[in-house]
């Protein structure tokens, strides 16, 4: 995923909240295009995020909205880190 992360710098400020866990991401290098990411859904209108696979645009929103879905952990959760610990090591994680 690093590759993701130095490619998402390009998306700052072009992230747009459109409602219902919905957003819009401005194309880098077509100015008047822009995906469509469905965060609840998981997928995006990219030829990759389409299918349900990962994407820079979900990792944009993930980073620049502080918004997760199931292909990003979400770091910022503490519940979901909760859950991912329980998932991972079988028991509650101690705080
Ligand atoms: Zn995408």
């Amino acid at each position: 995923m690093a590759f993701l992360k130095n490619n998402v710098e390009c998306a700052r400020g072009k992230t747009i909240e459109e409602g219902n866990n919905i957003y819009s991401v401005l194309s880098e290098k077509n100015s008047t295009m822009k995906y469509s990411v469905n965060m609840d859904l998981v997928c995006c209108d990219c030829p990759i995020g389409k299918d349900g696979r990962l994407c820079k645009h979900q990792v944009a929103i993930a980073k620049f909205m502080d918004v997760s879905n199931r292909n990003i952990i979400p770091l910022n959760d503490p519940k979901q880190k909760q859950y991912l610990y329980y998932i991972a090591a079988g028991k509650e994680m101690d705080l």
